[in-house]
């Protein structure tokens, strides 16, 4: 059977999240999200979540290798799911090229990438409304949130062209209420 592996794509605040609760329980998908699995290794005071921590809390992107290193180790050790939604991966070029390396060698690729769409002016205000309780460091400070969506623009968005060129990409509205949002994705995803 094919494996229903996703890019659930956006900046920082579109609900990338809150989104893929709902689609890894209608689908029996297996979430991988980078930024969870950095802030597990901040918790658990890891080598790796300490040098981690100091560009997260700056809003800087981490580097390529480490983030697809933690992509691959979940992928083996999942080789059961039905498919996985990919949650603020890839962020660069680099990191969607190894993707589709590892995915290519399964015969498993991406089969699309769903761009949620917010403007900056909603994405801001989200962020610094989840930032009064996420705890996250790098939601408290507006000038770190801009610069998180900066390095979106710069370095991120630039993927839905790679995307566009393999015929995966869909934008989807990402402004509406959680349930309009779902049944937007569900919709695309068909
Ligand atoms: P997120 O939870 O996806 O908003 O990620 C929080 C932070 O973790 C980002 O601002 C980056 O510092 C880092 N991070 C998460 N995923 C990646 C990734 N794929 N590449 C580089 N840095 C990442």
């Amino acid at each position: 059977m094919t494996k229903l592996n996703i890019v659930l794509f956006g900046p920082p605040g579109a609900g990338k999240g809150t989104q893929s609760a709902f689609l890894i329980e209608r689908y029996g998908l297996v979430h991988l999200s980078t930024g969870d699995l950095l802030r597990a290794e901040i918790k658990a005071e890891t080598k790796l979540g300490l040098e981690a921590k100091e560009l997260m809390d700056q809003g800087e992107l981490v580097p390529d290798h480490i983030v697809i290193g933690m992509i691959r180790n979940m992928m083996e050790a999942h080789l059961e799911a039905k498919g996985f939604i990919f949650d603020g991966f890839p962020r660069t070029r680099a990191q969607a090229e190894a993707l589709d390396e590892m995915l290519n060698l399964k015969s498993e690729p991406i089969v699309a990438m769903l761009a949620l769409e917010v403007p900056e002016q909603e994405l801001v205000k989200r962020l610094i409304g989840r930032g009064a309780t996420s705890g996250r460091a790098d939601d408290k400070d507006e000038a770190i949130i801009r610069n998180r969506i900066r390095e979106y623009e710069n370095k991120t968005a630039p993927l839905k062209d790679y995307y566009s060129a393999q015929g995966k990409f869909k934008g989807i509205d990402g402004v509406g209420s959680i349930e309009e949002i779902t049944a937007r994705l569900m919709k695309a995803i068909g």
